[in-house]
Formats: C-alpha cells, sequence, structure tokens
C-alpha cells in the first residue's frame, strides 16, 4: 500500500511532466473512483484544466490547477499512476482512467482493488477538505517537532504503533514505515503512545524521519503492485530492518524479529531492542 515515500516519489516524478500542460481529454471509466459524484461529469469538469503544480499532502497526491481547482487522488491500497517515456499502453483491465495532456502523452490511472478515490475541489475547499480528514502534521516538514509528536500523543492509551497508522499525529504514515520508525527508535509498537519520555518522543521523531527519507531515496517499497510512472519498482523492500522479516536477525542484534498485531495489522518488532517495559 503506497506510504509517504511512494506517493512522494509519484509526485517527484510526475510534477516536470504535468506542470503546465494542459488536460485535454479524460476519461474515467469506473464510478468508485468519483463517488459519489458520477464519473463523467468530473471528467468533463476537468477537461481544460491546466495544471499549475502537483504536490502532496500525507497520502494526497494533489493536482492544483491554475483555475485554483485542487484534484486530490489517494491511491489507497493499489492505485498506482502511469506515464510512460515513449509509447503507448498496452491492454489492462485495471486501467479505471486516463488523462491525455497537450503535449500529446498520457496519464493513466490503475487500480487493481479499486479502493483508490479522485476528488475534484474547488477554488477555496482544500484547507476544509484536509482538517474534515483530521490529517496531522506533514513529518518531513520542519515544523514537525518533538513538542508536536508529543502533544498529538499525550493522554492516547492506543499502542503507538496504532496512534502512528491513524494519521492525527503525523500524516503519511502506513504499516510499513510505522515498523520501520519503531524500530530505529528501540520503541515496542504495543507502547501506549501517551506513555512514551521526552526522550523516547524525541528519537520517535528523528527516527519517522529517517525511515521515511530512507524510503524516498530508495524510490518506495516494492511488495507487489506499486511502480513508479515509469513502471519501475522502488528498492526500500531491500533495505527493510524488521518489517515482513519474522524469525530472520535484528539488524543490531541479531535476536530474531517477532510478528504481534497493532492498529489490526501485521506488526514486526525485535524484542530485544524493543522492549515492551523499557524500565
Ligand atoms: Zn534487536
Amino acid at each position: 500500500m503506497p506510504e509517504l515515500p511512494e506517493v512522494e516519489t509519484i509526485r517527484a516524478r510526475l510534477a516536470p511532466r504535468l506542470t503546465g500542460r494542459r488536460f485535454d481529454r479524460v476519461v474515467i471509466a469506473d464510478a468508485r473512483l468519483t463517488r459519489p459524484d458520477p464519473p463523467e461529469a468530473i471528467a468533463a469538469s476537468l477537461e481544460g484544466e491546466r495544471v499549475r503544480d502537483v504536490g502532496r499532502r500525507g497520502k494526497y497526491l494533489v493536482v492544483e490547477f491554475e483555475s485554483g481547482r485542487h484534484l486530490l487522488i489517494h491511491l489507497r491500497m493499489t492505485g498506482n499512476l502511469e506515464h510512460p517515456a515513449r509509447g503507448g499502453f498496452e491492454a489492462d483491465p485495471y486501467r479505471r482512467a486516463v488523462v491525455s495532456l497537450d503535449d500529446g502523452s498520457d496519464v493513466a490511472y490503475r487500480d487493481v482493488r479499486r479502493f483508490g478515490t479522485w476528488t475534484l475541489l474547488e477554488p477555496g475547499e482544500l484547507a476544509d477538505y484536509i482538517a474534515a480528514r483530521k490529517l496531522g502534521g506533514e513529518p518531513l516538514e520542519r515544523t514537525f517537532t518533538t513538542a508536536r509528536l508529543s502533544r498529538a500523543l499525550a493522554g492516547r492509551r492506543a499502542p503507538v504503533k496504532a496512534a502512528l497508522l491513524d494519521q492525527r499525529a503525523a500524516a503519511g504514515i502506513g504499516n510499513i514505515y510505522a515498523d520501520e520508525a519503531l524500530w530505529r527508535a528501540r520503541l515496542h509498537p504495543l507502547r501506549p503512545a501517551g506513555s512514551l519520555s521526552p526522550e523516547e518522543l524525541a528519537r520517535l521523531r528523528k527516527a519517522i524521519r529517517a525511515a521515511l527519507q530512507m524510503g524516498i531515496a530508495r524510490q518506495g517499497a516494492t511488495l507487489r503492485d506499486y511502480r513508479d510512472p515509469d513502471g519501475e519498482p522502488g528498492r526500500m523492500q531491500d533495505e527493510f530492518r524488521v518489517y515482513g522479516r519474522a524469525g530472520e536477525p535484528c539488524p543490531r542484534c541479531g535476536t530474531p524479529i517477532e510478528k504481534t498485531r497493532a492498529g489490526g495489522r501485521g506488526t514486526w518488532y525485535c524484542p530485544s531492542c524493543q522492549p515492551l517495559d523499557p524500565s
């Protein structure tokens, strides 16, 4: 499932190719993508829009148009954007939408499981839309301080892993980078989020940033579906310290990695360097 590093990789690839381009023709072939709005209406509404910028907020890709409107694309589980450098597309039963740009190239949206969403916002609606989703701060920005993380986790009894997944403490972290960050911070995933000491919170902030930056540097993680817009897989999966590595030695201490569940998700950690009772 794409998390911040995967969405950021897609954004960085698409931004120079889309900025300044006009959406000439838009075909949306799946009503689930735009519901409750009819896909034909959204497609027609997008035609003629010119891209001012391609940004990202958490796991949302944010296409900003010169009109002031925004198209928010959330890839959810298996969504993907394709913009091959040359040549057209092969037949693909999972292609849900195609945007033809005024330079003659096409951007296609592919989604096997169909949980992804395209939301078109009118000028001025973006801030309220983001606020309504209780999206936390951007963990790679300077505003993501230990104090801010501390406030977001204060008093919460949920496991720290679950608190990282729910997007309120920090936007864009999913199952992979939560586990990798907690390992880097030497924190057990089932520790109550509100129980972390100031020193542990400082470690966690640093670890979140390091895990996400490693993911971006490796162009994301490809477990199954994720590809960048050129169709290339990421390489972050070769760098996992704990994620998916049950039984393999911890890279720090050699203890076999264990698997548990937190926030309803498979969760990997080192029982030696991430003790549940740190005292
Ligand atoms: Zn260890």
